[in-house]
């Protein structure tokens, strides 16, 4: 088959990243999760104790970030100067610098040729914020996960607490508020439905309902088996 690119975008909590790892196995393709690029920015720009809406000390901070991504079996690996920082991107801290530096164009540029390197490494499922808008304008399929706000909440509450997180749901959820709209006001590259994506909103969808609405789109293009 063809050389393939799946663009999945959408707002934080959506599944994207559930859904896009295992859409990705059922099609025997790589699964790049760009937020934890991101992350791995944010948090370099953490150690460095640089605010994160310093532009220009951000900046100043890009040429030196060695990012690199392995593909395990256990899934992805993001690197950070030959330190695999997998876990330590995960906190609601780092999610934080991660939604505030995205915005600084600098950032956004400096990111923007790595990922479409990786997509061209083979056939792959991207999911990210701009993917199928900026990133891949060309992906041959194009989906834009969503959910109710509560729902996201409750579901990335639900993960926090499982990973022993001490947080409340109104914690959760104003922080997932606040990333919405962050990620939907900047000025570049700014989350939004691409106008040939299709989308798929979650709520009240498992995991296997919401993975198996996204390879029906895959297989109406021709991806997958029918
Ligand atoms: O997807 P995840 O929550 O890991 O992404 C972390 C942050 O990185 C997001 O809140 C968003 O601000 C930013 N991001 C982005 N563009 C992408 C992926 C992530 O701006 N393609």
């Amino acid at each position: 088959m063809k050389r393939f690119a799946i663009a999945i975008d959408g707002p934080n909590g959506a599944g994207k990243s559930t859904v896009a790892r295992e859409a990705a196995r059922q099609l025997g393709c790589l699964y790049i999760d760009t937020g934890a690029i991101y992350r791995a920015v944010g948090l370099y720009v953490r150690r460095k104790n640089v605010p994160p809406d310093d532009r220009a000390a951000v900046a100043a901070l890009l040429p030196e970030i060695e990012l690199s991504l392995r593909h395990g079996p256990d899934g992805q690996h993001v690197f950070l100067s030959g330190e695999d920082v997998s876990e330590a991107i995960r906190t609601p801290e780092a999610s934080i610098y991660a939604a505030t530096v995205s915005k600084l164009p600098e950032v956004r540029a400096s990111l923007l040729d790595l990922q479409r390197r990786f997509a061209r490494e083979g056939s792959v499922v991207m999911d990210g914020r701009d993917i199928g808008t900026v990133v891949l304008p060309d992906a041959e399929v194009k989906i834009f996960l969503t959910a109710s706000v509560d729902e996201r909440a409750r579901r990335r509450y639900d993960e926090l607490r499982a990973k022993g997180q001490d947080v409340s749901f109104e914690e959760v959820k104003r922080d997932l508020e606040w990333r919405d709209r962050t990620d939907s006001t900047r000025d570049i590259a700014p989350l939004r439905a691409a106008e040939d994506a299709v989308t798929v909103d979650t709520t009240g969808l498992d995991i296997d309902e919401s993975v198996e609405r996204v390879m029906q789109v895959a297989k109406e293009r021709g991806y997958g088996k029918a």
